[in-house]
């Protein structure tokens, strides 16, 4: 079985959307709502906007060009954001950058998938002691609010904990095979719609990554001991079929949150970030 932060994430909203998603493989052709009143189109169009920009800086990373950016007249937003990201000062990210960094790491008899947008780390040249070397992981932000999310919204992910879990556990190849300890790790969101406050930064720790195994292999075996479409309910949360594509299917009509954040993670099939099979 091999899992991944969204759908660990699909199975806390809801388990019925992980079985929908990741077993039945149910396609259902609803358009992703818009959360906060966004149209669906217009959030499927923000959505891509965001996917377009992971392209841009991930070339940029790599050096190969995408340094010409869009025309403000044609896509004032991606332009914006991409202007934002040339502007932002990455001078206090370790020097080694791996852009689109995939990752498996053990999860007993599974395996959990992630992948990085950005991977900033000491290599040998600039930090000889693996003791003494960072790991930043880095994620792009597209979303939106009237203010930035707190640190205690972002410490609470899912992502979060997914991403630093996999960093300690399977990273060590990244660290010359020597494993990397908590502590070693941090985890940094940059905000693209708030450029007066453009990060968010998430460090780690022993204690935190004792509490991520436990929780992550404990939904790792909650979702193994389930077989059949009966053993994955309906949530009983209906906030999270306001924007499922699923609602149709469930008969669900939602309830809107006031304080949702318009994040850019879609509840289903719109990820960039391709699944491995289940
Ligand atoms: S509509 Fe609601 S119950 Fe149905 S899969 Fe989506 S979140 Fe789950």
């Amino acid at each position: 079985m091999q899992l991944s932060q969204h759908s660990l994430s699909d199975f806390v909203d809801c388990p019925r959307r992980y079985y929908l998603h990741y077993v039945a493989r149910q396609a259902w052709p609803l358009l992703e709502s818009g959360p906060g009143g966004l149209d669906p189109l217009e959030y499927r169009s923000y959505l891509t906007r965001g996917v377009v920009l992971h392209r841009m800086i991930e070339r940029h990373m790599l050096g190969i060009g995408a340094e010409k950016p869009p025309e403000p007249n044609q896509e004032p937003e991606l332009a914006l954001w991409y202007s934002r990201f040339l502007a932002t000062d990455l001078s206090t990210l370790p020097a080694q950058r791996v852009p689109e960094l995939a990752l498996v790491a053990p999860l007993g008899d599974a395996g959990l998938y992630v992948r990085y947008d950005l991977l900033a780390f000491d290599d040998e040249r600039t930090v000889p002691d693996t003791s003494a070397r960072r790991f930043v992981i880095v994620d792009w932000k597209t979303i939106r609010g009237n203010s930035p999310p707190s640190t205690s919204w972002f410490v609470r992910r899912l992502q979060t904990r997914a991403y630093l879990y996999s960093l300690v556990a399977g990273g060590a190849p990244y660290n010359d095979g020597v494993p990397i300890t908590p502590d070693q790790c941090s985890m940094r969101y940059w905000l693209a719609n708030f450029p007066g406050q453009p990060w968010a930064e998430v460090g780690y720790s022993a204690a935190g990554y004792a509490a991520d195994a436990r929780m992550i292999q404990s939904l790792a075996a909650d979702i193994a001991a389930r077989a059949t479409q009966s053993d994955f309910p309906l949530t009983t949360d209906e906030r999270n079929c306001t924007y499922c594509t699923y609602r149709t299917l469930c008969n669900r009509v939602g309830a809107p949150d006031a304080d949702l954040v318009i994040d850019d993670e879609p509840t289903a099939d719109d990820s960039d970030v391709p699944e491995l099979e289940y």
